[in-house]
């Protein structure tokens, strides 16, 4: 019911702007405080000016433009919109790939990705990482949907398809032999189909490479502990995407396929779930970063068997034990800068933010928990100029919660404002006084 309401303000609103000011919309908002994303003592009161899509002024108290529309969100605290690395927004939940690839269609897929993107924009993460579809590159036509306002969703970066090994993680061909799918996931084995593999993706509108460079819990191939790519596999794919300018990620559970992907030169090790000493100094020398995903170890082992996910895939997350939370420990102890992902599409999207409440379990501080969402993962992804912090000249990408998440982080589960590039997408907050709002 909400939802219905807040899209039809989100749409008046922009247009009935557009069409009354044509020098540009022009926003202020309001709040007990801001905290800013980059680490600093929190602004209070705080006022924000947003001009058009962009962030023109923060401050204590700023003097209000004339025509100006005012959001005054009382108490709540404001932030940077919040930033999840590893997602995956295209298919239905709950709808194991191989169902979904015998008994789906790429459009129904996309669709799902649509209400997905919208739930996720909704909880405050106004930029995700996608870490690929099963439908290959139906991630490039949400992202490419929601850059052209057709439907909301968050700014995205994507993978387009997984380049992963036979057998291994990532393997969507574990039919039958005799059962053929036409379209499927790149599977490249040695260096010059992971090349073309790379080039592929690239040329079907990926924004950056996710390689599985180790097993993974999820699939039926070679187990999460094993380097699935050799050492020069996945060089050959840092070094081919570099000539595209682009970055690579890795899937890496595993402690040989980590180091063998950092020193191979990846950008992030999402999952990263068996860290030692040589990884911690890896992802230093290497100016890498590690991104934990702990929330879907639990959610598999909770609620696996509701989510369809099959026994032996259940077993294999149990075996990895609390090794997840370990490396998270170990990286939080080294001081490394560790961003945010958790992994959604496993389990329901929109709930991202509960993967906060697990990192405190192991001593994150609030203040490094929301720096980690906002500057640290936009810096992973290369965005640091764009998103991730409160100042000016930043996209007017802005959440806000009615409490303190200083004092309690899970008040990140419950997001009241949203606003993506000067438009508002939420709003639970404002005080709409003398109805002079929208
Ligand atoms: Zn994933």
């Amino acid at each position: 019911m909400f939802r219905k309401i807040a899209v039809i303000l989100v749409f008046s609103f922009g247009l009935g702007a557009e069409a009354q000011e044509p020098a540009g919309r022009l926003v202020v908002l309001r709040a007990g405080q801001l905290i800013d994303g980059t680490g600093g003592p929190p602004l209070r009161p705080a006022m924000v000016i947003v001009r058009n899509d962009r962030i023109e002024s923060v401050g204590q108290q700023l003097p209000v433009p004339d025509g100006a529309t005012l959001f005054d969100l009382g108490s709540a605290t404001l932030l940077p919109g919040l930033i999840d690395l590893h997602t995956h927004l295209v298919g239905e939940v709950g709808v194991h790939w191989e169902e979904e690839l015998l008994k789906t269609t790429p459009s129904q897929a996309a669709i799902h990705g649509v209400k997905n993107a919208r739930d996720t924009l909704w909880a405050g993460f106004t930029t995700c990482r996608d870490m690929g579809p099963t439908w290959p590159f139906t991630d490039v036509d949400v992202r490419d949907a929601i850059e052209k306002g057709a439907v909301p969703g968050p700014r995205l970066q994507v993978a387009g398809n997984y380049v992963s090994a036979t057998g291994g993680a990532g393997d969507a061909k574990q039919f039958s032999i005799y059962v053929e799918v036409p379209l499927v996931r790149n599977l490249a084995d040695g260096v010059d189909e992971v090349r073309k593999a790379v080039r592929t993706n690239l040329k079907h509108g990926a924004d950056f490479i996710k390689i599985l460079a180790t097993g993974a819990v999820l699939s039926k191939g070679i187990s999460p502990g094993a380097q699935q790519y050799s050492d020069e596999e996945l060089r050959v794919a840092v070094e081919e995407a570099g000539r595209w300018g682009r970055y690579v990620a890795a899937h890496a559970h595993g402690t040989a396929g980590i180091n063998a992907a950092l020193r191979a030169g990846v950008r992030t090790i999402d999952h990263g779930t068996m860290l030692d000493g040589d990884s911690i100094e890896l992802l230093k020398s290497r100016h890498a970063y590690f991104v934990p995903t702990l929330l879907v170890g639990r959610t598999i082992l909770e609620q696996g068997k509701s989510l369809g996910i099959p026994a032996s895939e259940i077993e294999r997350q149990r075996q990895l034990g609390d090794r997840a939370g370990n490396s998270f420990a170990q990286a939080l102890k080294a001081e490394l800068p560790i961003p945010f992902g958790t992994d959604a599409g496993v389990f329901p999207h929109g709930q991202n933010a509960r993967e906060f409440s697990i990192r405190a379990q192991y001593g994150e501080s609030p203040m490094k928990a929301i720096v980690s969402a906002t500057r640290i993962s936009a810096e992973a992804m290369g965005w640091a100029e764009r998103v991730g912090a409160a100042r000016s000249g930043m996209f007017a990408d802005l959440v806000a919660v009615s409490g303190d998440p200083l004092k309690d982080i899970t008040e990140l589960e419950r997001v009241k404002f949203v606003m993506k590039g000067g438009i508002v997408y939420r709003d639970e907050l404002t005080r709409r006084a003398g109805g002079s709002n929208h």
